[in-house]
């Protein structure tokens, strides 16, 4: 017989399970060795390099139903199994939140994004993935399912450290919640990176909702890429509530805090001062953006 060459990940069995209990029940019996596959853009980088070396892999894309993007009951809610490319595609997500819509255009690539998923995208704890700072900015909550049911968990709870969630290993993401905004609301997420395609040398996501006066009723701020998980930068959002977004002074105020709240490592995209400055820049711009959009006429 032919010498056959070893795989390159380590051995692992393979699970398709075709219902939510039924994953549940599998990462429950197979404990600290099982992992859930969705999309695969970073589980299996992982497998290959034998960062991760589970002993099953539990492929939750056969499970049916977990794959919508609605409104209801006062909530925007996305299944665990959405793509990003469905993210980018989706009119209803443009147009109220676009925020959410200007990260999927800046993840990764079209091939990444034609499989990557949203529960994926926040289930990894990766700091320089995008969406963790804009469900930070939305207020957005994250429903884990396990063996007693649902848990919503607010997504300031969920990032624990690089990598590491408030998910339990027998938990599955399943969705993601988002309050409907008010009227006169906005949100914008800027990236900057080293080419196309590349991870944020340090994102911002930004959503306000003006008053009657316009000015800021409400303010949500996320970083992406400057610290060990995404960062809710809340005094910059408490200092340019009741402040007007035209005000040069409040934003530049608030845009120093921002960077304040960042704790960037210095790497080969840059030193930790010039993502600082990267912040303020992105937030500064943000601020206009999002305001812009959340005026009578603007998108979203
Ligand atoms: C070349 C490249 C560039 C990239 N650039 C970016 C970028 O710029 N910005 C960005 O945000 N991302 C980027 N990514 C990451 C990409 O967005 C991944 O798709 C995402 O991080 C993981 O989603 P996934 O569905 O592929 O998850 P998988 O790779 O399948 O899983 C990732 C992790 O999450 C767990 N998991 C997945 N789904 C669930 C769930 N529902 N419940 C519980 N646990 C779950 C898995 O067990 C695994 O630990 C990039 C990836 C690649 C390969």
């Amino acid at each position: 017989m032919k010498h056959r060459p070893p795989l390159i990940p380590s051995a692992f069995e393979y699970a398709s399970p075709r219902s939510v209990p039924e994953a549940i029940a599998l990462l429950r019996n197979r404990g600290d060795g099982a992992k859930v596959l969705a999309g695969g853009q970073s589980l299996i980088p992982l497998l290959k390099l034998r960062l991760a070396s589970p002993t099953v892999v539990i492929d939750i894309n056969g499970i049916p139903g977990l794959d919508y993007i609605k409104e209801n009951g006062g909530f925007l809610k996305i299944g665990a199994l959405v793509r990003m490319a469905d993210v980018e595609a989706s009119d209803l997500l443009l147009r109220k939140y676009p925020v959410i819509h200007d990260a999927s255009e800046v993840i990764a690539d079209p091939l990444v994004r034609n499989l990557g998923t949203v529960g994926g995208n926040l289930s990894h704890g990766d700091p320089a993935n995008d969406l963790p700072a804009v469900m930070l900015a939305l207020g957005g909550k994250l429903v884990a399912t396990g063996p007693s049911g649902d848990r919503v968990i607010p997504a300031e709870s969920f990032f624990v450290d690089s990598f590491t969630t408030a998910l339990n290993h027998d938990e599955i993401l399943t969705e993601v919640r988002v309050p409907v905004p008010g009227p006169r609301s906005g949100g914008a997420y800027l990236k900057h990176e080293l080419k196309v395609g590349d991870f944020a040398t340090a994102g911002v996501a930004v959503q306000v909702g003006l008053g009657p006066k316009g000015e800021c009723k409400s303010v949500g701020i996320g970083l992406t890429g400057v610290g060990p998980t995404a960062i809710k930068a809340r005094a910059a959002e408490e200092a340019l509530i009741g402040r007007r977004p035209g005000d040069g002074d409040a934003v530049r105020a608030a845009a120093k805090l921002a960077a304040e709240s960042a704790d960037p490592a210095s790497d080969i995209r840059g030193t930790a001062q010039y993502k600082r400055d990267v912040v303020a820049l992105l937030f500064r711009r943000g601020v206009q953006m999002a305001s812009d959009r959340a005026r009578p006429g603007g998108a979203g």
